[in-house]
This record gives structure tokens, sequence and C-alpha cells, in this order.
């Protein structure tokens, strides 16, 4: 840590549970509950596919989504929403809690669900087992385990190098430069992003995305209107 750093003054005030703020406001204990459940709200899932409420009706194909079990590492598919669920390998529950985090926190979490570091908001001495971590704040002394996938913003820093996650993806409208090299098992560019990156699947820019530095990757995916200007090497499986 440097001096710089800010100070952590208040780990559970500045988590929210997402959409249901007013009711998780009195449980201070945020990540640690095995019964809350503010990612199986039905209003919620609706609300983050941007779609007004009035419209969801019976005919909407429900999404599938990719689940990690974070006890075990395999993976299934959960239909509808994010809820907390079985794990149907190691039986385990698997608890499905997602949080937004606006200033300085330090606490645990663990959920299959998403926890979201906004602009501002930072992660210090954290231990996060979650499926995704959208950072857009700064991380530091912090263990992470991402099942899924880490989406950093433009306002990522720290030791985002350390994190332990299997795909990474530069989020649509990110600038994004990082010294230390990135390592995961998927790379994936909607934004534009100056680095260095080892990875032991695929890389693919986006249209309109752009990936600057050094690439290492099995396979390398470029769309039309994605830019890359770097040092690559296709190490292939062989
Ligand atoms: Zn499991």
């Amino acid at each position: 840590m440097t001096a710089k750093d800010p100070l952590v003054i208040d780990g559970f005030a500045s988590v929210q549970a997402v959409r249901r703020t007013g009711k998780n406001k009195q449980d201070p204990h945020y990540g640690q509950s095995r019964t809350r459940l503010p990612a199986a709200h039905r209003d919620s899932a609706a609300k983050t596919k941007g779609m007004p409420r009035g419209k969801i009706g019976h005919t909407v194909i429900p999404d599938t989504f990719e689940i990690v079990c974070y006890e075990c590492g395999y993976t299934f598919t959960l239909r509808g929403r994010i809820q907390k669920t079985y794990c149907p390998k190691c039986r385990k529950i698997l608890v499905a809690d997602e949080q937004i985090i606006e200033s300085d926190w330090s606490g645990r979490v663990k959920t299959i669900g998403t926890v979201q570091v906004r602009n501002g908001g930072s992660l210090t001495k954290a231990h996060v087992v979650v499926g995704n971590l959208i950072l857009d704040g700064r991380i530091e002394d912090s263990t992470t385990k991402i099942c899924r996938r880490l989406e950093l913003g433009s306002h990522a820093s720290g030791d985002i190098a350390k994190i332990d996650t299997r795909d990474i993806l530069i989020r649509k409208g990110a600038e994004l430069s990082y010294r230390s090299k990135l390592r995961c098992e998927n790379f994936i560019v909607e934004g534009n992003f100056r680095g260095t990156v080892e990875v032991s699947g695929l890389v693919t820019v986006m249209p309109g995305a752009f990936l600057q530095g050094r690439v290492k990757a099995s396979r390398l995916l470029l769309h039309e209107g994605g830019g890359l200007k770097a040092t690559v090497k296709i190490a292939g499986t062989h």
C-alpha cells in the first residue's frame, strides 16, 4: 500500500445489494447471508435487461446463464434468472447475491452472481469469490477468485494482474492501459486496451474495439472494424 491510498472507512455501509437496497439496508451481513437472495428477485432480472416491468410477459424466452460452482468448479446452466441453487455435481448450496460497491470496501463475499466495483469504489483486503467481477475501481491486497469473467472499465487499477479469473473482458467504451501482464483463458476486447496479455485460449477483438501491446494466445479472432496493433504470438496447443 502507498501513502495515497484511501483509508478503509466502513466496509458494510458502502455495499449495496442491487435493486433491493431498501430491504437490505437493515442487514449488515452482505455476502455472509445464506438466505438473502436479492438476485433472485424477478424485477431485478427484468430491469437488468433494460426492459420495462409491464412488458414482461409469458412469451419471453428465459435467458440461460452459465454458472460455475465456486465450491468444485463444475459448470452448468440456469434458465430464467440467477438464483440460489444447488450445484448438480457437489450438491452444495450456491448463493446468488449481487452487489454494488461504490466506496472503499474490505470484506468477504462468495456468490455465483456478480459483484460490481464502480468508479470511486475499491476493494482493499477483501476476500472475493464470485461468478463475475465488474471492476471500474481499484483493487489491492485482496484475494479474488472469479469463476467466469472479470470485466474491466476505464478506472480499473491496482492489482488486476493478481486476480484469478477465467476470462477477462475490456468493457465497451473503456479506455484502459495496464502495465503488468494479464493472464486468463479467454480475453475479449470491446473497448480500447493497451497492455500485455497471455491467453491460453481465444483473444477476441470486437467491432469498434482496439487492442494494442503484446498478445500471446492460442487463437485470435479479429472482427471486422476491430483494431489490432500488437506483437502477436499464436502459440497453438501442440
Ligand atoms: Zn459444485
